[in-house]
């Protein structure tokens, strides 16, 4: 894939175009209220950029997994309502986003108007990339715009099907998401550095792989870190561990050091009798983890030496928390190694860019969102981009 291929609608006249745009609008949302607008606040300025160069602007996006057909649980009605607030102007929402509903709403539009269609998974030629779905969406445009990064990962009909009927465009948000991308991993200032934590090895052995080729110091922390550490021979009590993927962990190691990329072990852990919030915790060195003990965090020396590491680098990927951040007080570890990083970043010596669902809730919580260089919207695609693999929605763009 040549990401160089990929075009904007930059220097496109727009005017009058019916402009197919890809957005992600799966945003968090209970009994009908939208809980967090993240996504949306996002492609406000690409919507409002389109729409002001007077294109006829028809969003498109899936929501939740609706199992057969349309329900009231999955429609993208309050959704469309919260973005019409951020984009203080009215959206309609067409009630399907084929057929005869669509048309009638998208022949009604003038320039420099913005609808919503419906949930595509409402039907099931979405996930399945159905020709005669994909024919019938390409109808209501003349042009496609993919600013979904976050769905990209997906070979769907709205993501990667109308790039075989019509003109299609990156969008703002997928270009932005995709240049963070590309200045940690591609064409980084060095040295580099990841973050990994999280549960398990066993979801994120692909990006550990790939990343301990790409950056020159891995940081590991969460429970990740206790299978690398009792793969080292150490006890860990009780702690989350995975002992099947001991051999995995060593085989990562020896890969790292054949590659020259330093890996960064916690050294102290905060540890507890039970996993529950205000539970009594103690600060241990990682040799002195007792029996009956598990591993909720990694401890102050660990932050200190990992941020003494960051002090020495250009480029930071981070994607996993450092423990059981959503738990009091086992969070610590990964609000100050973030907020460290939020320093670095402000003072200009750190490029920090973050991503991966439980990561933006934890930085979210460190109350540093705003202060790292680039936080993406996407989960599953970000880690896919992470893992090395090629994210269809992209490449059909860069065809
Ligand atoms: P992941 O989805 O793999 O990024 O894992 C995120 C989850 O890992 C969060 O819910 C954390 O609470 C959990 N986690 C991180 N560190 C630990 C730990 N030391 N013990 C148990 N759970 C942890």
């Amino acid at each position: 894939m040549n990401l160089d291929k990929l075009k904007t609608t930059d220097g496109i006249d727009v005017a009058g175009k019916r402009v197919l745009y890809r957005a992600d609008l799966n945003v968090p949302a209970k009994d009908g209220v939208v809980t967090d607008a993240t996504r949306l606040e996002r492609v406000v300025p690409g919507l409002q950029a389109l729409a002001a160069r007077g294109a006829k602007v028809i969003v498109l996006s899936h929501f939740g997994r609706p199992k057969a057909g349309p329900d009231k649980e999955n429609s993208l009605g309050p959704v469309a309502a919260t973005l019409g607030g951020l984009l203080r102007r009215h959206v309609s929402l067409a009630g399907d986003c084929i057929g005869q509903h669509a048309h009638t709403i998208v022949d009604a539009m003038k320039p420099g108007d913005i609808c919503v269609l419906e949930n595509t998974r409402f039907h099931k030629g979405e996930e399945k990339n159905d020709p005669a779905f994909v024919a019938a969406l390409a109808e209501l445009g003349d042009i496609f715009v993919n600013d979904a990064f976050s769905a990209a990962h997906r070979a769907h009909a709205s993501t990667e099907g109308l790039t075989h009927h019509l003109p299609s465009y990156a969008g703002p948000l997928m270009m932005e998401e995709i240049n963070a991308l590309k200045a940690a991993l591609e064409v980084p200032q060095r040295p580099t550095a990841a973050v990994v934590g999280g549960a398990k090895v066993s979801s994120k052995i692909p990006i550990l792989k790939n990343l301990v080729a790409k950056v020159d110091k891995l940081i590991i922390g969460g429970g990740m870190a206790n299978t690398f550490l009792q793969a080292q021979g150490l006890d860990v009590g009780k702690s989350l561990s995975e002992p099947d993927f001991h051999g995995t962990a060593s085989e990562i190691m020896a890969e790292a050091k054949a590659r020259g990329c330093d890996v960064i072990l916690p050294t102290d852990a905060v540890i507890a009798r039970e996993f529950k919030a205000g539970a009594a915790s103690e600060v241990v060195n990682v040799t002195n983890v007792p029996a009956d003990a598990m591993i909720l965090d990694i401890g102050p020396a660990s932050v200190a030496n990992m941020t003494a590491h960051l002090r020495q680098c250009r480029t930071l990927l981070w994607n996993g928390p450092m423990g059981a951040f959503e738990i009091a007080p086992f969070g610590e570890g990964t609000f100050t190694l973030a907020r460290e990083t939020a320093m670095l970043t402000k003072a200009g010596t750190l490029l920090s860019i973050a991503g991966g669902g439980d990561t933006v809730a934890a930085l979210n919580a460190a109350g540093v969102t705003g202060d790292f260089s680039y936080v993406s919207t996407a989960g599953g695609a970000f880690l896919e981009w992470l893992e090395g693999n090629q994210l269809p929605g992209v490449a059909a763009l860069a065809r």
